[in-house]
């Protein structure tokens, strides 16, 4: 038995006029499918999703850094504030050293190191938020 065969066989037992239409929606949804795949590109995609978590991870991105360290000369424990945005040498532009983010003036970053070390709790909510966004940035 042949292919052909099994096609005749086939289009014989299409005796209804809705086994009609139905064969002709499969075959227009065969070509969109078609269709559809040959246009779509997944690495395009990929890239496009990768640069759009990117960007989301450093609107989260706190920019500073905090730790608890012992005071040397008390013996009681301090917070630590350390900004991440670092200047390039004889200009005032600057970068985060965790998400680089770019800043057109690094001194603008003091802002959020004074911000943070105000409200410990909500630095490290941010941080979180930003860990686990910048952990998707390399996840395909
Ligand atoms: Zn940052």
């Amino acid at each position: 038995m042949t292919v052909v065969d099994n096609m005749v066989r086939l289009f014989e037992s299409m005796t209804e006029w809705w086994h009609w239409a139905v064969a002709v929606l499969m075959l227009v949804l065969a070509a969109l499918s078609v269709k559809v795949a040959w246009t779509f590109n997944v690495n395009e995609w990929i890239k496009d999703r990768h640069e759009r978590r990117k960007e989301r991870s450093k609107v989260l991105c706190p920019h500073t850094l905090l730790s608890v360290r012992t005071n040397p000369e008390t013996g009681e424990p301090d917070l630590h504030v350390q900004s991440l945005v670092h200047s390039t040498f004889g200009t005032v532009e600057g970068w985060c050293s965790q998400c680089g983010m770019r800043f057109d003036d690094w001194t603008e970053s003091r802002r959020f190191s004074e911000q943070y070390a105000n409200d410990p709790e909500y630095w490290k909510k941010r941080q979180l938020k930003y860990q686990k966004a910048a952990k998707r940035v390399f996840k395909l």
